[in-house]
């Protein structure tokens, strides 16, 4: 009998987890055939990009390359973008691949599954505010955070070398969402700006660095405990931070914001973080899909409409008890990867599926090297343990130290953790290439 098929598509947080497990469990013993398939050569974990944007990280250090991962761990890698579905045929389309001139590299393809795992993902979500795809950066993607990171340089380039004239001119960046991302990014901002300075010897203060936040929630970090955000205002206020929470954002263009009060918030960078939705060829499948495009799922996270197709992390609308759905986190992601694991081996062999239980780990709001704030979850009470500090530093970490456990497995990931001291000893502390 042949191997059945499982085709994940999407190797992120969630996707490139399932993989691994499942190509040293099923595929390296020959009993199923596992492909992922990702639209990047590369994979890097989604929560580092704000510091790949103001290149705290190297992510020619700190990605994984799928092809040598997938070979070292029983599973294959298709590079290429989904682009239909076949529910019929059992097969999904990826669109052809074409290099920076033009010039075709691989056509369009047809990848044939018995069984199917959607982990795009998602994308900010713009809500349709004229302006914003036109003129902010947003940080869903490695491409995007490296141009971030490049405008971030060249514009610090211009202002230190005095390019348009003006006496202490400030550099200014405005985010909009003060949600994990835009608060995180605001912190290494200031981070990156110090050292930056420092190289260029501290003619650049922090002072003549001005970043906003703008939030519609009246108060930063909506969706975490009332304590954790306190204490980052007073932490990002003490940077010196210019926060305007209960502000709507009604159009950008290409100085700056304008709120719904008519006024302006200018600035040389714009950053749009304020929310996600899945991306858009989820819409376009024939699959169950809710407003904000996410895959309509069982607690077991199998699609609604097909029992051969799954979906799992922030593409997946995944229901709880409660009426509630599965907040988009990497832990989310990290936990359903494992869940479906067991799901799949279970449709393998005509056993029932499991639910999937969200188990809330608690949450960590690291400001880059100033502080971190976080509430950790205890299992018996539902606000959580608040933690700051080393304390909540190491808790942080941790996460992405999960992360790599399930990809590389322990040896590796203790030889990457050295690997990470001596490069942070060795190597400038800011990418300046
Ligand atoms: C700056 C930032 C900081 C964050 N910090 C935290 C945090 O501290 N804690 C936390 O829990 N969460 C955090 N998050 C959220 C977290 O990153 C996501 O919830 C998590 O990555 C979701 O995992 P995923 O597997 O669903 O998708 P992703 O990790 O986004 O992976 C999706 C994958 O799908 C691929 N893909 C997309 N479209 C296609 C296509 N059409 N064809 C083929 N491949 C495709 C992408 O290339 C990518 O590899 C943060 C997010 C950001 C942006």
């Amino acid at each position: 009998m042949s191997q059945p098929r499982i085709v994940i598509v999407g190797g992120g947080a969630g996707g490139i987890e399932l993989a691994t497990r499942l190509g040293r469990s099923l595929g390296r013993r020959g009993k199923a055939d596992i492909t992922l398939v990702d639209r990047n050569p590369m994979h890097i974990w989604k929560p580092l990009l704000h510091e790949v944007a103001v290149g705290a990280i190297d992510t020619d250090i700190d990605q994984v390359s799928y092809l040598s991962h997938s070979h070292a761990n029983g599973y294959r890698f298709q590079l290429g973008s989904l682009d239909s579905l076949d529910r019929e045929g059992r097969r999904i389309g990826l669109a052809p691949i074409h290099d920076n001139d033009g010039e075709l590299i691989l056509p369009e393809r047809h990848v044939d599954y018995d069984y199917l795992v959607l982990a795009l993902g998602s994308i900010s979500n713009d809500f349709g505010t004229p302006g914003v795809r036109d003129n902010c950066f947003m940080l869903d993607s490695p491409q995007q955070a490296e141009k971030f990171r490049q405008e971030m340089l060249n514009t610090f380039l211009r202002k230190i070398s005095n390019a348009s004239g003006k006496e202490d001119e400030e550099l200014s960046v405005a985010i909009v969402g003060a949600g994990a991302t835009g608060v995180e990014l605001s912190a290494e901002l200031f981070s990156a700006m110090d050292m930056l300075s420092s190289y260029n010897g501290h003619d650049f203060p922090r002072s003549r660095l001005r970043v906003h936040i703008i939030e519609a929630a009246p108060r930063i970090l909506p969706a975490l405990g009332e304590r954790i955000s306190e204490n980052v205002y007073r932490q990002l206020e003490a940077l010196g931070v210019k926060i305007h929470t209960n502000t709507m954002v009604s159009s950008a263009d290409e100085n700056g914001f304008v709120t719904a009060e008519g006024e302006r918030v200018d600035a040389d960078l714009m950053v749009w973080a304020a929310g996600v939705k899945g991306p858009e060829i989820l819409s376009k499948l024939g699959l169950s899909t809710r407003p904000n495009n996410q895959i309509n799922v069982e607690q077991s996270l199998v699609s609604v409409d097909d029992p051969r197709i799954f979906a799992i992390g922030d593409c997946a609308a995944c229901p709880q008890p409660g009426d509630k759905l599965v907040p988009p986190r990497a832990q989310s992601a990290h936990q359903m990867a494992s869940q479906l694991v067991k799901n799949l081996k279970n449709a393998m062999a005509g056993k029932e599926l499991a639910p999937y239980v969200y188990k809330d780990m608690g949450s960590l709001v690291s400001l880059s090297h100033f502080q971190t704030f976080g509430s950790l979850m205890n299992g018996r009470s539902l606000r959580g343990l608040f933690v700051e500090g080393w304390v909540a530093k190491l808790s942080y970490t941790s996460l992405y130290r999960m992360h790599q456990l399930a990809i590389y497995g322990w040896p590796r990931t203790v030889a990457k953790v050295i690997v990470d001291r001596l490069n942070r000893w060795l190597r400038p502390k800011l990418k300046l290439h």
